[in-house]
């Protein structure tokens, strides 16, 4: 059917129809954001079925995220106009494990192995060190595993590494613990995420007529976002392009923004080097964005030295300057960000074409409640949404604990985390203990602790975290609640535990916690802030309607939108200071790729913003506009700092000027804001409701008992009587529900009345 043309090929520019064509041999595609690199390898892989040139098992399509890999197949669809089901189309790891399934036993695995997430990960290299008698204080177990997976990244098994390569680590011992891991995980039939790649690659390497099976099968690999790919993806790549050397990458150099995650720019170098016919081919047409959006967006990168350099244009006429906003605060941006929003829904635009995009994951919450204020549906894209992660619902149970004592699932989530040596039999003793006395586990707990039931060890922990929960609850009404939560969660050891976690997550995670306690000096106290939150955690995600779509920039990567926000542009915040500090230039320049990035999402309109004030632990900091708003060209941009905005009565004078003292706004406001959802609070009282009657009152600095009969247990001093643990016994004192007791084989014991029954004469 040569003749007339495919209507796919004729919507190309020549550039990017070189690229679709040139299906033989190794081609890269070198581009900026927007120039249509991502619709070069969707058309390719039509043309290479439409021509029949390959059916869809004989390709291979690795994509960056599980998202990018959804709408891959959504456009590939359109154009062939059948489900991809089935397809090689999806992410390294995807691809790779589905790939290890089927030959596991050739790298001693069997079929049915398991994924390790982080936390088996770290409970396994723990025990490991352990036996080792590796002090995990001196080199906590997250440390050394990312040390390993950074390793991995970069395709470096045990016995690739030399003694000098693990330093110091793990006192000089990492790369036998590494060796022993790596041992362990074939026992348990299970690896992690870095060795999907590193098992195939050692199979394709050891076994031939494997890697011969794949090279014939997957005669054509298209690759996207290249420039974030690190070495074992490389090498993976290479391997199973080596054979028939058709393989397109498309990337963009000044898009990389994964270094810390192994990603290296060098790839790009690489690949010339090992396929030294390939085709280069650069595209320079940008079809997504406005002329004013890509200067500005230009304006910025342009300041990076040691780029491959490149310059885009666009047909698309000048359009809107990219708009910088000023703000007094996070929250008077949030309610500007969700003000516009409104009103370009009202002007017909779709939500699910908006979006704002963050530096950091902490800054959705603002927005995050800003939405739910509006009922503004939104989704927060490669995350749960602010208080649905992990480190946030770990504060909350704390802070429920403390407030109401009968919160049995809060007492759960908080009582072995951080770990406190609890385990599954303990927790089970104070399960049954709870249920037999018909009180909360917390309550059971203490009273447990009063007695010589649980081991010495679990014991004096429990009794030390009973204490201090009892010791903050008698601080609710005497310090402010942000502090008050400050020390709950530094006393607890819970802030520790993540300082001390070296995974690339924690950072993020403390600035959660940080965020939480901003988020609390907003409201009046502590019961009304955890009402809030109940409020806010009813709000369930819409489905089947447009949403707002609230991500992170690493997250935006490949993705666009006609609107984009992109709030806090401050100094420390964006760029990142913590990127700064570790890693200089090199940093500020991935940071600015960043902007570049985030810029480039947007089609018709970016607003830029900075926030002059940021709450701080509760107090105000003055914060700078970022770097990066002074380098966006004038020409390009506009500026609409309107006095005034939303913050009625602070002039637009003073913006940057000293620091403000705490107190003074917040509370009051926000505290109104939400009362208008009056009865819809009743989700706290239905907790209340379930938790079981109560004859004691806990307040104070410890649980208060008061005292009650038993009439259906009538012990007395020398009633003899049996005890499930400690056997047979005579009491010896009688105090409240507990029991003096001189056990036969044990000695003089506390226990709890409820555990012991009169013993058959
Ligand atoms: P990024 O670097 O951000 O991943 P990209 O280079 O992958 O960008 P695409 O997402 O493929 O760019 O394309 C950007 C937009 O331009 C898309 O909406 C795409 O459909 C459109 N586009 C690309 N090429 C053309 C073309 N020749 N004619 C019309 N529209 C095009
Ligand atoms: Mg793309």
């Amino acid at each position: 059917a040569a003749g007339a043309e495919p209507a796919y090929l004729a919507g190309l520019n020549p550039a990017q129809r070189e690229a679709v064509e040139a299906l033989d041999g190794p081609v890269l595609v070198l581009a900026g954001a927007g120039t249509g690199k991502t619709r070069v390898l969707t058309t390719r892989l039509a043309h290479l079925l439409v021509t029949r040139r390959a059916g869809p098992w004989n390709i291979l399509t690795v994509t960056f995220t599980n998202k990018a890999a959804r709408e891959m197949r959504e456009r590939v669809e359109a154009l062939v106009g059948v489900p991809t089901e089935g397809w090689w189309m999806g992410t390294f790891h995807a691809l790779a494990a589905r790939i290890l399934r089927r030959h596991a036993e050739l790298v001693g695995l069997k079929p049915s192995f398991t994924i390790l997430d982080t936390d088996d990960q770290i409970r396994l290299l723990k025990q490991l060190m352990e036996a080792e008698n590796i002090d995990s204080k001196k080199w906590p177990a997250r440390v050394l595993l990312s040390a390993i997976e950074r390793w991995k990244d970069k395709a470096l098994t045990p016995d690739r590494l030399k003694r000098e390569d693990a330093g110091d680590m793990a006192g000089g011992r990492l790369i036998d613990l590494y060796r022993q891991y790596q041992d362990r995980l074939l026992s348990l039939n299970a690896c992690d995420f870095g060795d999907l790649l590193l098992h195939n690659i050692a199979l394709f390497q050891k076994h031939n007529d494997v890697l011969r099976e794949y090279q014939d099968r997957f005669r054509y690999i298209l690759v996207d976002e290249y420039q974030d790919t690190n070495v074992a993806q490389y090498l993976w790549l290479r391997l199973l392009a080596q054979a028939h050397r058709n393989i397109c990458c498309v990337g963009d150099d000044d898009q990389s923004v994964y270094s810390w995650r192994g990603a290296e720019v060098a790839n790009i170098l690489r690949f010339d080097q090992d396929f030294t016919e390939a085709r280069v081919i650069r595209l320079e047409q940008n079809y997504r964005s406005t002329a004013h959006i890509l200067a500005a967006a230009h304006g910025i990168i342009a300041n990076n030295q040691g780029r491959l350099g490149k310059q885009l244009w666009t047909e698309v006429d000048g359009g809107e300057k990219v708009r910088v906003r000023g703000l007094w605060d996070a929250e008077e941006e949030a309610r500007w960000v969700g003000d516009e929003i409104e009103a370009l829904q009202r002007k017909g635009l779709s939500l699910g074409q908006m979006a704002v995009l963050v530096r950091a994951g902490f800054q959705t919450r603002e927005f995050e409640e800003r939405f739910i204020t509006l009922g503004l549906p939104y989704r927060v894209i490669g995350g749960p949404r602010f208080y649905e992660r992990q480190e946030i619902r770990d504060a909350l149970a704390y802070l429920r604990i403390v407030a109401q004592p009968d919160d049995d699932l809060a007492f759960e989530r908080i009582i072995n985390v951080p770990k406190r040596g609890i385990g599954d039999a303990t927790l089970r003793q104070l399960y049954v203990a709870a249920r037999t006395l018909g009180v909360s586990l917390a309550e059971a707990t203490w009273r447990l602790t009063e007695t010589d039931e649980l081991r010495g060890k679990v014991r004096s922990t429990l009794r030390a975290l009973m204490e201090d929960i009892a010791r903050w609850r008698g601080q609710i009404d005497r310090t402010p609640h942000t502090d008050l939560a400050q020390s709950i969660l530094d006393e607890s050891g819970y802030t520790r535990m993540w300082q001390q976690d070296k995974s690339p997550e924690a950072p993020g995670r403390l600035e959660n916690l940080k965020e939480l306690i901003n988020a609390m000096g907003e409201f009046e106290n502590l019961t009304g802030f955890l009402e809030h939150v109940a409020l806010v955690m009813d709000n369930a995600e819409a489905s089947g309607v447009e949403q707002v779509s609230l991500m992170t920039l690493h997250g935006a990567k490949g993705l666009e939108f006609d609107v984009v926000f992109l709030p806090g542009w401050e100094e420390g915040l964006f760029p990142s200071q913590r990127t700064l500090d570790e890693n200089g230039i090199a940093g500020l320049e991935e940071e600015r790729r960043l902007a570049y990035v985030g810029i480039t999402r947007g089609r018709i309109r970016v607003h830029v913003s900075h926030a002059a004030n940021r709450r701080i632990h509760g107090s105000w900091a003055t914060s700078l506009p970022s770097r990066f708003v002074d380098e966006l060209p004038a020409e390009h941009v506009e500026v609409e700092n309107a006095p005034g905005i939303g913050g009625a009565g602070f002039g637009a004078g003073g913006f940057g000027s000293g620091g403000f003292g705490s107190g003074g706004f917040g509370g009051a406001a926000a505290g109104g804001g939400w009362s208008g959802f009056g009865d819809r609070f009743n989700r706290m009282g239905r907790q209340a409701a379930q938790a079981p009657a109560r004859g004691r009152v806990i307040e104070g600095t410890a649980y208060q008992v008061s005292p009650r009969s038993r009439p259906d247990r009538p012990f007395n001093p020398g009633s003899r009587v049996f005890h499930q643990k400690f056997g047979y016994g005579t009491v010896v004192a009688v105090e409240n529900d507990k029991l003096e007791i001189k056990f036969d084989a044990t000695g003089v014991k506390k226990v709890m009345d409820s555990f012991v029954v009169p013993a058959e004469q």
